[in-house]
């Protein structure tokens, strides 16, 4: 790696941050303590933060010596509804509650980032928008930002963000151009037939073999209705009816997710889901009642942007560390701030498994390697410094 432009003082000060958040986690929308440590730090740098954005969101800004372009910096803040296993000296304090994401890290990142640029703010042209977003894992917190106006005067004209990353190693860095990350939409079906005597269906209408059939055949809808090069899963994962190995019931209920990356397919898949579930229940007779939701749209990295990302990652870790291909059928709702602004999301390799650091994100064994936090904050430094000057 290249020399960077923390300190080792400024190293520690993500460390100790990170591992502060880390052992008090809190969920979606709940980020009080932290969005408040987040708003005292940046106070402390000379920045006036505004609080209360989309409810326990932060923004700062900061103003260049020269005029010039907007460029906006997200981490998010929230963590997970689970028990750390972890046996560490910053291990969740909380009960149940865990940062099994490594949201803390993006928090202390851009909080160290946010140190650099202001004693970097004479070379500076332009303004950065610090953006600290609740919310994440629920989806809906960068929309509740943007509705309480992340994206108003001066609106930015490019957006970054990372994820520490436990599929890459540490060092390895991705950036990828276009879709990178996937819609998620949830289904919910109820089918109701006519309950009857197990032993005399046919005075009855089976709603648990219609519902059997219909999640058969939406799996033609990756399957059969989209092209084998497109990317689309259907996920049926909660099925429930019954009451009794002897009665056939009244209804049958099951719940799953839809993931997508390409957008134009993603308006398509509603009508094709309901088409299917109405077509199937419709020929054995049953009714059904169908909810589809939108939660993320697919997270689709600009190329010119990816490319000012990718020249910052390259500077960093070098060429042969940096991967453009790092895709997911998990979401981001960083996506909704890239539907409006064009940027790149950076995936920031956080793997070690030396150290025992290689449980996946949303385990509760989850642990980054906190090398990751300079290399992380560097791109971002970089990244941010690129847009403005370019
Ligand atoms: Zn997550
Ligand atoms: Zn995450």
């Amino acid at each position: 790696m290249t020399t960077t432009a923390f300190s080792a003082a400024d190293v520690q000060d993500m460390v100790a941050t990170r591992r502060d958040l880390h052992a008090h986690p809190e969920l979606a929308f709940e980020e009080v303590r932290t969005s408040g440590i987040v708003a005292e730090k940046l106070r402390a740098l000379g920045l006036e933060p505004r609080t209360g954005v989309g409810k326990t969101g932060v923004i700062a800004m900061l103003q260049g010596a020269r005029p010039g372009r907007t460029v906006l910096l997200r981490a998010d803040m929230d963590a997970l509804p689970i028990h750390e296993e972890n046996d560490v000296p910053y291990r969740s304090g909380t009960p149940g509650k865990m940062h099994a994401c490594g949201h803390d890290c993006h928090t202390s990142i851009l909080l160290g980032v946010a140190k650099r640029l202001v004693s970097e703010r004479d070379a500076l042209a332009g303004t950065v928008k610090f953006c600290f977003q609740p919310a994440e894992e629920v989806g809906g917190g960068a929309e509740a930002m943007i509705k309480d106006g992340a994206l108003a005067a001066p609106a930015p004209d490019a957006a970054f963000g990372l994820h520490v990353w436990q599929d890459l190693d540490l060092g390895k860095i991705g950036v990828t151009p276009g879709p990178m990350m996937a819609a998620v939409d949830e289904f919910t079906v109820t089918v109701t037939g006519k309950g009857a005597h197990a032993a005399m269906p046919h005075f009855g209408i089976d709603p648990v073999v219609c519902l059997a059939q219909v999640v058969t055949a939406l799996q033609t809808i990756a399957s059969r209705g989209v092209s084998p090069l497109s990317a689309v899963v259907v996920s049926v994962t909660q099925v429930k009816a019954g009451t009794a190995f002897n009665i056939i019931p009244e209804s049958a209920w099951m719940n799953g997710t839809v993931r997508v990356f390409d957008e134009a397919l993603w308006e398509t898949l509603p009508a094709r889901f309901e088409r299917i579930v109405r077509g199937v229940c419709d020929a054995l007779g049953c009714r059904t009642e169908i909810r589809y939701q939108r939660s993320n749209r697919p997270t689709v990295n600009d190329p010119r942007m990816a490319a000012i990302a990718r020249a910052a990652a390259v500077e960093v870790v070098g060429e042969e560390n940096v991967v453009d291909d790092v895709r997911t059928m998990g979401g981001e709702d960083f996506s909704q701030f890239l539907a409006r602004v064009p940027g790149c999301f950076i995936a920031v390799g956080s793997r070690n498994e030396s150290k025992g650091l290689k449980w996946d994100h949303h385990h509760p064994r989850f642990d980054v390697d906190e090398a990751s936090l300079e290399i992380g904050a560097e791109i971002l430094r970089r990244a941010a410094r690129r847009f403005l000057e370019s």
